[in-house]
């Protein structure tokens, strides 16, 4: 990974504790903490899994094992969360369920999410943390529908729009909770990232549901795609906007959204990958659901449901905010995209349909 340009003030933090460092963005997130020479405590869920985190913050170029920390907890549960925040000056709460394929029960993603935010935030005020910084989502700013489609940080999803998804209503309720919380109790900093969908470098063989779109491309798993335009934003800007959030004066009591630039949608996502993989051309989707197609496929795949409810719509997001309060300049789309293909390739894991 090449070196990034230090976030001005980086001086400024003690140890950082990041929750889901076992993830895409949290395994970027250490390896840029540890890289400008941040102490940096990381939570996972079980104890052992420190491995995990290592591979991770290796394959992503970090070079400072010795600042790391380990410690247990999971957002279900009260426990090892007060030793994880003891000391802490600041915590980047990363961690929350984003599976591939919503559960039965929306309330496996609604309360983890939730009421672990809670817990996260709860502890590191007691424990006197000076600020949080926690990763929402575009999922909490810009999923009930507008005519004009702009959204912007004063955005948010209604969480009771119809047909919203388990996991957008997790991130909404979650977001809606932590800035409750600050309010009525003070005492404690919140910064709030919302990213869109984030792609670039992967670093091991557990994708993201983003990064695993993909692949799925990629192997000829997805040969139709819905009618469906979303934002993206590089994993590595996304890293740097929270180092900014955690760090700049004033970006405490904010939200941020995080995108690289206009939205594009899944057959375009593909036509960039098939001008610059034409070995992959085979496999690439060439045609996409109408917004009918894709309202009659929906009754019987949920996975289709977010789609459909949006109608086709192409997003306006805008990231003024970011790069006028906190300088942050985001990286073009086009090679988050293909930086996403190129990391896929080399760790090997595309394999053809078909093939083991
Ligand atoms: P990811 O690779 O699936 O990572 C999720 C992380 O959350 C993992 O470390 C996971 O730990 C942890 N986690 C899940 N449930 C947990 C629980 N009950 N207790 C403790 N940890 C738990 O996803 P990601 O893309 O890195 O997502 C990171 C954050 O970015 C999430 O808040 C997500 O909502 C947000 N986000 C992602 C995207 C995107 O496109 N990827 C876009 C917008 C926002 P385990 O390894 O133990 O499962």
């Amino acid at each position: 990974m090449a070196a990034e340009t230090p976030v001005p003030g980086a001086s400024g933090a003690g140890t950082v504790l990041v929750t889901g460092a076992t993830g895409y963005v949290g395994g970027h997130l250490v390896a840029r903490l540890l890289s400008e020479g941040h102490r940096t405590r990381v939570t996972v869920r079980e104890p052992g899994r420190d491995t995990e985190v290592l591979a991770l913050v290796r394959q992503a170029g970090a070079d400072r094992e010795d600042l790391l920390e380990f410690a247990v907890a999971d957002l279900s549960a009260d426990t090892g969360w007060a030793a994880a925040v003891d000391g802490v000056s600041h915590v980047l709460h990363v961690a929350s369920p984003f599976p591939v394929t919503p559960p039965e029960n929306e309330d496996e993603l609604i309360l983890p999410a939730r009421d672990g935010a809670l817990r996260v935030i709860s502890a590191a005020r007691t424990a006197g943390v000076r600020r949080v910084v926690m990763t929402s989502s575009f999922a909490a700013v810009g999923y009930t529908v507008k005519p004009d489609a702009r959204y912007s940080e004063e955005d948010w999803t209604d969480p009771d729009t119809e047909g919203l998804p388990a996991y957008h209503k997790s991130k909404v309720l979650a977001e809606r909770a932590a800035w409750d919380f600050v309010e009525a109790n003070g005492g404690i900093e919140l910064a709030v990232v919302n990213p869109v969908g984030i792609f670039g470098p992967v670093l091991g063989p557990r994708l993201a549901a983003s990064t695993n779109i993909v692949r799925s491309m990629l192997t000829g798993r997805m040969p139709v795609v819905p009618l469906m335009y979303f934002g993206v934003v590089d994993v590595r800007d996304v890293v740097d906007l929270h180092l900014r959030a955690m760090l700049h004066p004033k970006a405490a009591g904010e939200r941020f959204l995080a995108v690289g630039g206009p939205s594009i949608s899944f057959l375009g996502m593909a036509e960039v990958l098939r001008a610059h993989l034409p070995a992959a051309a085979d496999a690439l989707p060439s045609s996409e659901l109408t917004v009918e197609e894709m309202r009659e496929a929906a009754k019987t795949e949920p996975a289709l449901r977010d789609a459909a409810g949006l109608g086709g719509r192409v997003p306006v997001i805008s990231n003024a905010k970011a790069r006028s309060v906190l300088d942050w300049e985001p990286r073009d789309v086009t090679r988050t995209v293909l930086d996403t293909a190129d990391s896929l390739i080399g760790l090997g894991l595309v394999t053809p349909v078909g093939k083991p």
